[in-house]
């Protein structure tokens, strides 16, 4: 039994309406004459919730471009322009989906420690606690505003900063600010926190601290997609519980091999996380039959398209980048398939998966 001693968001505010309150949340936690930074998926430039940002004095709001999943590069840019332009900040807050929320934990890291983000990229490798930090998700899914990592694409690898002091200081889950996700998205999104609990509850690591969680993640995740016929306020209240525990699910065990082959897929050819699980989770069925049989029927109600023959035409070369990847996620595969998946996980038998994909 492999022991984990993790570190835990610091406070949590929950309910429609809550995001309302943040101007007395973030009080606080303003330091004399610095200003707090507001990171906000672009997606919400020129909307009302942009509005409703509790400004002051010198704020900032910065939009996030998220075109393509955080890069280190980003991340360096814009913690030396905060640097450059305010020395310090009061607090970065991430306003947005995972993306989003990954790059505001980041760029908090690196207004305190030194060097590029890409130096941190492993476990354990920061130092220093970041600046305050909030995370506000706009998308449920993906257990970003629970976990202590932040998933970066860098020069050499796709890798978190996994610290103790990557976790948010304070996270606002208001279900409100989900209203507007378009469904595919919501789906592909969704989709991670399913796989997430049913990597975890399939995976040789659970416990019962990871299976009180996942199962009622995997409940919730089954009323808001395969119970009801249609999306109602409900649903993102649901969804975003969902993401939550399921975050806290895997925080206690891991992933398994969707996101194994996912990582792969996103490192060659810039899958996005959420739709590149949903991809491979189709073609899963020896691994996980009743959770793929259940995932297919979801995609089929909720009427979703999963794109196919995403690796037709691929070279021998771009095959063995893709299995490379995939095979050093070592864990996920050790949860998945137990002690001795080397010997069960050949590079033929991940090769011919690939190919179906
Ligand atoms: P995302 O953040 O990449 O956003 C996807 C798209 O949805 C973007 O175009 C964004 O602008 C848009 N969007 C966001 N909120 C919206 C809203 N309310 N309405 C309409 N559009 C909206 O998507 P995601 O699936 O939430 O996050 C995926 C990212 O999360 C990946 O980068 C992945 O690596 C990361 N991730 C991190 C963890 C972690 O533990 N840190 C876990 C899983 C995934
Ligand atoms: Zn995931």
């Amino acid at each position: 039994m492999k022991f984990r001693n993790f570190k835990l968001v610091g406070y949590v505010v929950y309910g429609r309406g809550c995001f309302n309150h943040l101007d007395e949340i973030l009080s606080p936690h303003r330091k004399n004459g610095l200003p707090m930074v507001f990171l906000v998926d672009h997606f919400f430039e020129g909307k009302e919730l942009t509005n409703q940002i509790p400004l002051r004095d010198n704020d900032v709001v910065l939009f996030a471009d998220v075109t393509t999943e955080p890069k280190t590069v980003y991340v360096d840019e814009l913690a030396s322009r905060l640097k450059q332009e305010y020395g310090s900040v009061s607090g970065v807050i991430g306003i947005g989906g995972g993306s989003t929320l990954d790059l505001a934990k980041a760029v908090s890291l690196m207004m305190n420690n030194p060097g590029s983000s890409a130096d941190y990229q492993g476990w354990d490798l920061v130092k220093l606690p970041g600046v305050y930090k909030v995370g506000i998700p706009t998308l449920s899914g993906t257990g970003a505003e629970v976990s202590r990592t932040t998933v970066l694409t860098g020069p050499t690898k796709k890798l978190g900063m996994n610290s103790d002091f990557t976790p948010f200081d304070q996270i606002v889950l208001d279900p409100e600010l989900t209203r507007e996700a378009p469904v595919n998205q919501r789906f592909y999104t969704g989709m991670d926190c399913y796989i997430h609990c049913i990597e975890s509850l399939e995976g040789t690591f659970l416990n019962e601290f990871s299976k009180s969680y996942g199962e009622k993640a995997l409940e919730l995740c089954r009323m808001v997609f395969v119970e009801k016929d249609r999306w109602d306020e409900e649903s993102d209240d649901q969804l975003m519980m969902a993401s939550y525990a399921g975050g806290m699910s895997i925080a206690y065990s891991q992933v398994g091999v969707a996101h194994a082959v996912s990582y792969g897929l996103s490192y060659l050819l810039g899958t996005k996380h959420g739709i590149g699980n949903c991809i491979v989770m189709d073609h899963l069925e020896e691994f996980y039959p009743a959770g793929v049989r259940e995932f297919k029927y979801m995609v089929e109600k909720n009427r979703i398209d999963i794109p196919r023959g995403i690796c037709g035409g691929l070279t021998d070369e771009q095959f063995d980048k893709m299995i490379d990847v995939s095979l050093g996620m070592k864990p996920l595969w050790e949860n998945a398939l137990g002690k001795n998946w080397e010997s069960q996980m050949t590079r033929s038998r991940l090769r011919t998966l690939y190919e179906k994909l």
